[in-house]
């Protein structure tokens, strides 16, 4: 069994936090409609963290979504903020830690897509877009530059 990875990451206002250890073959890039509206984005990453292995202190307020199968699916997210923090059975006996807030997400790269058949059709040519540093009127570049190509064929 590959080693755990210690993940920590706080909410956008800060008042929910979380630490965990997570398993680095477990995480996965959701393109389904459900992700993308909670997001309000093309789609969400997650980690999966099992639950002895995850404290998570703050205001987290949940949603449970009902899936067309009768599934319950809870939603975490912080009460003030709204930042996603995961999903879960409503057991709880696994966390899908959204990795967007954490500290390592850079670094948590999905090794399995799902759901790619309701994927942004254009995620494929992102690379050959125009690139900003910040804002809209600041420095061009490429975030896809060597460094980063050897990062993603390390893990
Ligand atoms: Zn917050
Ligand atoms: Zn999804």
């Amino acid at each position: 069994m590959p080693e755990l990875l210690d993940v920590s990451g706080k909410c956008h206002c800060g008042r929910t936090s979380l630490n965990g250890l997570a398993q680095p073959d477990m995480i996965i890039a959701c393109h389904c409609t459900d992700c993308q509206t909670f997001s309000g984005a093309p789609f969400r990453a997650v980690v999966i963290v099992k639950p002895e292995n995850i404290v998570i202190k703050g205001d987290v307020s949940q949603y449970t979504k009902v899936a067309d199968s009768g599934t319950e699916r809870v939603q975490g997210f912080c009460g003030k903020c709204g930042t996603q923090i995961y999903a879960a059975a409503t057991d709880k006996s696994v966390y899908n830690v959204r990795t967007g807030f954490l500290d390592q997400h850079n670094t948590l790269i999905p090794k399995k897509h799902i759901f790619g058949k309701s994927a942004a059709p254009w995620l494929s040519s992102i690379s050959e877009t125009t690139w900003m540093k910040e804002g809209p009127n600041s420095e061009e570049m490429s975030p896809f530059d060597d460094n980063m190509r050897e990062l993603v064929m390390r893990l």
